[in-house]
Order: C-alpha cells, then sequence, then structure tokens
C-alpha cells in the first residue's frame, strides 16, 4: 500500500511579547489556550524577585487570575485588606469603607506570574530588551534586540511598562509619560508598635504628607508614603540619595503627624523605595499593523487608585479573547482598543483626581475634609462597584465589532 502523505505541520503561531513583568505573562498564559506559542521577552538580565515595593490587587485583577485558576498560588504570599481607615494627622478616624484587595509585595508577585507561565511551557528569555520591531507582511514581525538579536512572529505585543520601548519604535511621536506632581515611598517595619494584622489598611492624611500601611500576619508593615512635589525630579534623582537619608527626609515631613509614622519609618528595614509618580494620560492609538500595547505601556495609571496591575491582566484577558475569535492580529487589536479604551482613560482621569484630594490641606481645608470625607467615603463605595465589579467572561465571544 502507498504510504499515506504526511500532512504538513501548521506553522507555528508564534506571539512575541516583550516584557515579563505583571502583563505580559498573565498574557500568555491565555495565548497559549488559544493556540498560539507565546515567548515573552524581559529586558532584565535575570530575575529579581525583590524589587519594588508592594501593591494592593483589586477583585477585578484576581478575577482574571481565578479564569486561568491560579489565584491562590499567585496571591499565596498575599494578605487580604478586608477595610480602609482614613484618619487626620492626629490619627483620628474620620471615615471608613470595606475592601477587597490583597496585598502583595510586588516581586513575589512577578515572581509568582512568570513561574507559572514557565510551568504551563511559556518561553522566558531574560537580557532580550527589545530596541525596535520591523514590520513585514501582514502576520509577520521581527523583534529587534539590544544585543543586535532579532527574532520573528506572527504578532508582537508590548508589555513592556511605562517606558514602553514597543511604544518608542512604533509611535515614535506618542506623548511621553506625565509627571503627576506626586513622589511615591514604601518599604517594610518590624515593630510592634501599630498593632494586629486584622486585614485593615490605614491611610493618614499627614500635614504634608499622606501615609497608609498594613500589617501582615506575621507582624510585617507594609506602608507608603505620596506627598506634592510640584518640580519633576532629574533623572537619577532616586539613587543620588541614600536610603538613610530618605528615611530621613520622610521623617522630619511628617514630624507633626501621629507618632506612629515615625515609628514605622525608624523600624524600616532595607531598602526604601522612591519614585517620581507618572501616569500616561492618553497615547492616540494602541496599535499599528501587527504591533500592539498593553499594561502600563499603552495607559499608565497612577497609582491612587490602586489598580495599574488589575487593569493590565484585565487587558490580557480581554486581548487574548479577541485574538481567539476574530480573523487576524489587526481586527483584534483594533476591537481590544474600542474596547478597552473608554474605561482606560476614565480611571486614569479618576486617579488624578484622587491624587488631587491627598494633598494637604490648611486648617480651614482639613475641617471640612474631616466632616465631608464620610459623605465622599461613601460616594467612593458606589464607583468602587464600576471599579473592581469589572468581569471578562472568557467563554463568551468577542464580534469584529469589538464586543
Ligand atoms: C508606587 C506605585 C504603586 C502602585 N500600586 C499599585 C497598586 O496598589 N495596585 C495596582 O494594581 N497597581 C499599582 N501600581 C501600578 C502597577 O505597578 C503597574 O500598573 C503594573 O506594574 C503594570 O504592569 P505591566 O506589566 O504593564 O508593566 P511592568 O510591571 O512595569 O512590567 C514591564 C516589564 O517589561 C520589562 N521591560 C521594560 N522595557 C523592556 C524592553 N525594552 N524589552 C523587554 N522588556 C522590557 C520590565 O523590566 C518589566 O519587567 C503602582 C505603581 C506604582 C509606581
Amino acid at each position: 500500500m502507498p504510504e499515506a502523505p504526511v500532512p504538513p505541520t501548521p506553522r507555528e503561531r508564534r506571539a512575541l511579547i516583550a516584557g515579563c513583568g505583571i502583563t505580559g505573562p498573565v498574557l500568555a498564559l491565555f495565548l497559549t489556550r488559544c493556540g498560539y506559542t507565546p515567548v515573552l521577552f524581559e529586558a532584565r538580565p535575570e530575575p529579581d524577585d525583590h524589587a519594588g515595593s508592594f501593591l494592593n490587587l483589586g477583585p477585578n485583577g484576581r478575577g482574571v487570575l481565578e479564569t486561568l485558576g491560579i489565584a491562590d498560588t499567585v496571591l499565596a504570599h498575599g494578605a487580604a485588606t478586608t477595610r480602609l481607615v482614613f484618619s487626620n494627622h492626629k490619627g483620628r478616624t474620620i471615615g471608613s469603607n470595606p475592601e477587597h484587595t490583597t496585598c502583595v509585595k510586588r516581586g513575589l508577585l512577578n515572581k509568582a506570574l512568570r513561574e507559572c507561565a514557565e510551568q504551563a511551557g511559556i518561553q522566558v528569555e531574560f537580557g532580550r530588551r527589545l530596541t525596535d520591531v520591523k514590520g513585514g507582511r501582514p502576520g509577520e514581525i521581527t523583534a529587534v534586540f539590544a544585543d543586535g538579536s532579532t527574532t520573528d512572529g506572527e504578532f508582537l505585543v508590548g508589555a513592556d511598562g511605562i517606558n514602553s520601548a514597543t511604544r518608542a519604535a512604533v509611535f515614535p511621536g506618542a506623548p511621553a509619560p506625565s509627571f503627576t506632581q506626586g513622589i511615591g515611598s514604601g518599604g517594610f517595619a518590624r515593630t510592634h508598635a501599630p498593632g494586629s494584622p486584622d486585614g485593615t489598611f490605614r491611610m493618614m492624611f499627614g500635614l504634608r504628607g499622606f501615609f497608609g500601611y498594613q500589617v501582615l500576619p506575621g507582624g510585617e508593615v507594609y506602608w507608603f508614603e505620596n506627598h506634592t512635589e510640584t518640580s519633576e525630579p532629574a533623572r537619577g534623582w532616586a539613587a543620588s540619595i541614600t536610603d538613610g537619608e530618605w528615611r530621613e527626609q520622610l521623617i522630619r515631613r511628617h514630624a507633626g503627624d501621629h507618632r506612629l509614622v515615625g515609628e514605622i519609618l525608624r523600624a524600616t528595614e532595607g531598602p526604601i523605595g522612591r519614585w517620581p509618580l507618572y501616569d500616561l494620560p492618553s497615547v492616540p492609538a494602541w496599535h499599528q499593523g501587527d504591533v500592539a500595547l498593553i499594561g502600563d505601556a499603552a495607559h499608565a495609571i497612577s497609582p491612587h487608585l490602586g489598580q495599574g496591575a488589575a487593569l493590565g491582566m484585565e487587558d490580557a484577558v480581554v486581548l487574548a479573547k479577541c485574538l481567539r475569535d476574530l480573523p487576524h492580529a489587526r481586527a483584534a487589536f483594533a476591537a481590544f482598543e474600542s474596547l478597552r479604551r473608554p474605561r482606560l482613560e476614565g480611571l486614569i482621569r479618576q486617579a488624578r483626581r484622587t491624587g488631587g484630594q491627598m494633598t494637604p490641606a490648611g486648617p480651614v481645608g482639613r475641617a471640612l475634609r474631616d466632616l465631608m470625607l464620610p459623605f465622599f467615603l461613601r460616594l467612593g463605595l458606589k464607583n468602587a462597584e464600576t471599579v473592581y465589579g469589572y468581569r471578562v467572561d472568557w467563554s463568551a465571544p468577542v464580534t469584529a465589532a469589538g464586543r
């Protein structure tokens, strides 16, 4: 009997993803479910699982991880935040709201997501800093890296953060990230002073800065500080001062506030993160040809809503659905942008407004704020449903109209 012809091997559907931070591995995991072979290219020479401070992941982000079946694994090192309690600079409680987020060290979140991707067989390549992108015929894209090497794929997604090189390559005229006139700091302290690990995140309107902290099970205190700075710090500012000098500056800044702030700052071990806070209000387009931007690369939001990571995860599931259901990447990218842009731009504006409300006021402004805060918190609770309640039904199909 003549031998049956061997059917041609289907061309590998190689999806290139620049950036193995938060959004990149989540997208890669969804893409493996749609028949793609994703590859993650990460600029860092090696994993840094202690990088960054911590963040609170909203239930909308957790919902995406649940769809992947990895929420418990990824958030194993986190702890629930079940209540936000606000106080004035004297420590007097002026309002509170229920909360449903997970407080987790950023490095451990990155590590867990990367490990889930690796366990799913996804290739993660470190030391691969994307510098340029070259398009060919539809469905053919080449990524160029800092060492001169290149790689080909069917499309490329830039999940490479707020200073995205993908964005710079594809949209050289796109607006740069915008300084929000805020400086953020964060660290970890060991002290018994602030109380027990009861799931409460305590937020204090200090006289010259906003201070928040939560005691985690095990007793470690996760804290952050935000204050206003009208002029944008020079590039390299954060590295130009030592952790000790920055701690002393923060202690002086909060000298008139409740004593706990100083105690937590003094008890801080290890590095103190410090960042000028930026957002990216409106990049005119999030895709061109076979290249798309997601996460902070497309729409970085200032941290005042605690939503950037969750929104990147939302992006990942929506984009994967578009790639699964529409005939080619270009149609998928267009649908993705029309589905996501209104929500994202609204939230970026909202985060800016929230940041503005943290700005310290004079005595009259403070008294008014203390009086009005419970009312604003009730309003905030209604709004939280729009932010936190967003869920993507993975099984529902997307149409070309982006619905
Ligand atoms: C102070 C602060 C507090 C925050 N708090 C919260 C919070 O409480 N809750 C929340 O949800 N969000 C928070 N965020 C926002 C959140 O951190 C970001 O929105 C989130 O990290 C975005 O994920 P991403 O994957 O898009 O980008 P990133 O996490 O920045 O990941 C990008 C990855 O790309 C890599 N990369 C960069 N350039 C290249 C290149 N050229 N080639 C290849 N790889 C590259 C980077 O090394 C990195 O690993 C906060 C942000 C800040 C600054």
